[in-house]
């Protein structure tokens, strides 16, 4: 049943929505998952975010979780069905279009200058910087997929989804932790049957954990008879029965993959500093798109009066990422 009041506001034409392009096109999605099958991925609209669903990013566990993100995302754009299973770099987009129509283009992030290590504020302009987030282009797209030389069987790759992306740094810290203490052992600790047990039981998860990280950047594999598998079990199984030099082929790839997608999050940043120029990559996560913007309100009242805190209007309809 439709909501009168939602579509009284929806037809008013005073809530401001904007169109933008998602970087992956849904190359990465089979038909009618993840975005619904109506979905224009050339043209996907993206509403602003309320003052009331910001609590989702100001509570810690629902930040950690991701959970946060997709309840946003499918929030703000209505056309996905499945956020948790969308492209890290397609959640980015969504973000960050999100936060040029809810609170303006203007942003500042903490950066530490590669040349000397000092930190300081770097001012963002949103609508520049989603000006790089470009879609694909067919060249690109090509690279995602690798046929393996020696057993010919086909990898289609893909960009790491939002969800795995989260997994992936909860645990390599996991781990990283787990390993630390067995730094300073002592020699005659290595021949305890239960020191032993346990290490073995932290090793053989640190490699299940790098198998899971290859895993979640294959959308499928294509066996010689080209019949498509996308089940996440198998090609886990496939992967560590997988020769060597295989594995070396994907894994080259996915560094060219990488960089044309880190290519896309590039700023040159000058430092106040020792005004050394560098490129750093700039990583907006949820919470300081939209914290942030909450305290410079507040800033902003405080100074009410004077002139030179005057923000930037912004009300772009569609972003067009050339
Ligand atoms: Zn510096």
């Amino acid at each position: 049943m439709s909501n009168p009041l939602l579509d009284e506001l929806d037809n008013s034409g005073i809530v401001k929505t904007v169109e933008i392009a998602l970087p992956t096109l849904a190359r990465f999605y089979p038909l009618g998952e993840v975005l619904d099958s109506k979905a224009d991925a050339t043209a996907m609209r993206i509403q602003p975010l309320s003052i009331l669903e910001e609590s989702a990013f100001t509570d810690p566990m629902m930040l950690l979780s991701g959970r946060g993100v997709s309840r946003m995302v499918k929030r703000v754009a209505p056309m996905v069905t499945e956020p948790e299973k969308l492209s890290d770099i397609d959640v980015q987009a969504i973000l960050i279009a999100c936060r040029i129509i809810s609170r303006g283009p203007d942003i500042e992030v903490d950066q530490s200058c590669p040349s000397c290590e000092k930190e300081s504020k770097l001012k963002i302009d949103l609508e520049d910087f989603m000006m790089k987030f470009t879609p694909f282009t067919d060249e690109e797209s090509d690279q995602f997929t690798i046929v393996l030389p020696e057993v010919g069987q086909t990898v289609r790759l893909k960009p790491i989804s939002y969800k795995d992306a989260t997994e992936i740094v909860m645990m390599s810290v996991s781990s990283e932790m787990g390993m630390k203490k067995y730094a300073g052992i002592k020699d005659d600790e290595i021949f305890d049957t239960a020191f032993i047990q346990d290490y073995k039981e932290q090793f053989e998860k640190m490699v299940d954990n790098n198998v899971t990280a290859l895993a979640s950047s294959i959308y499928y594999v294509q066996t010689r008879s080209e019949k498509k598998i996308f089940n996440r079990e198998h090609i886990k199984e496939w992967l560590v029965a997988l020769p060597t030099d295989e594995v070396k082929e994907i894994n080259q790839r996915l560094k060219i993959i990488g960089k044309f997608i880190q290519e896309r999050t590039k700023m040159k940043f000058t430092c106040p500093s020792c005004k050394k120029s560098n490129d750093v990559h700039i990583n907006l996560d949820p919470q300081m798109l939209f914290t942030q913007a909450v305290e410079q309100e507040v800033e902003k009242k405080s100074t009410a009066g004077s002139n030179t805190t005057k923000n930037r209007k912004s009300n772009p309809e569609r972003i067009l990422q050339k």
